[in-house]
């Protein structure tokens, strides 16, 4: 029995079923906000209080439902993607403004 060979394709399986749950959590961690019904509202993170209605840039579908991909900026007119770690939109212009989704 080539005992080397069956640790080394168990050490290859143990492999892939990591890397295959590393990428699912990390599916998960990114999960963008889904769309809400009517209009998107956001809230600037170091200026709260102040509703501002966000302009909607793309969409992607998961799932049978829309997910939001990115928003206008309302500062910059850049686009902001979702960060996982801020649980909030952030905006890839140079002022770096992160917003909050209301509701
Ligand atoms: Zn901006």
């Amino acid at each position: 029995m080539a005992r080397g060979q069956s640790i080394l394709d168990r050490d290859k399986i143990m492999t892939k079923a990591l890397r295959r749950a590393t990428r699912k959590k990390n599916e998960a961690r990114n999960t963008s906000p889904l769309l809400p019904d009517g209009q998107i509202v956001i809230m600037d993170s170091i200026n709260p209080g102040r509703r501002i209605e966000a302009k909607l840039l793309r969409l992607r579908r998961k799932g049978g439902r829309d997910a939001i991909v990115s928003l206008e900026c309302p500062y910059c007119c850049r686009p902001m993607v979702w960060d996982p770690r801020w649980n909030a939109f952030k905006c890839t212009g140079a002022h770096k403004g992160i917003y909050e989704l209301v509701g």
